[in-house]
């Protein structure tokens, strides 16, 4: 009988695990309190915001997505626009980073954006599309859609 309630209590915890692994792997994307894109495979969490007037802000969250202030991290953004390929730097603005400069002119050109945990940590390159249209379903937008279309 022991052993039959331990058999159970495995299945149990392998099925809870397999849920869990599902679930993550459905939510790529996790939303963010400002509505940016969560940069992945970024420790605190790094949010990608393009603001109203196009400048751009990154925002550090812990694993409960509690805010974090930036520490040493550093940021540089390519943007591929149709007029022309743009470097936008980063400074330190109380607890985040903000772009000096605004994303050029247009919607849907690729973006990388350049992250560094330290000054001397190796480049993470993270692409994605500039899109600031409004995901019907999640009322994002489509940058940082959570979605899974
Ligand atoms: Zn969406």
């Amino acid at each position: 009988m022991k052993a039959n309630i331990r058999i159970l209590t495995l299945a149990a915890a392998l099925c809870v695990g397999l849920f869990t692994a599902t679930a993550a792997d459905k939510h790529e994307h996790k939303a963010t309190p400002k509505g940016g894109r969560l940069l992945d495979k970024t420790e605190p969490h790094a949010e990608f915001v393009v603001e109203k007037d196009r400048t751009v802000t990154i925002n550090f969250y812990n694993e409960e997505m509690k805010p974090v202030a930036a520490t040493t991290q550093t940021v540089s953004v390519q943007a591929d626009a149709p007029g022309g390929r743009a470097k936008i730097e980063f400074e330190k603005k109380g607890d985040s980073l903000v772009s000096k400069t605004k994303l050029p002119e247009g919607d849907g050109y690729n973006l990388v954006v350049q992250f560094r945990q330290t000054a001397d940590a190796k480049p993470q390159n993270i692409r994605f599309k500039l899109d600031l249209a409004t995901c019907g379903e999640c009322k994002r937008a489509e940058y940082a859609c959570i979605c899974e279309h």
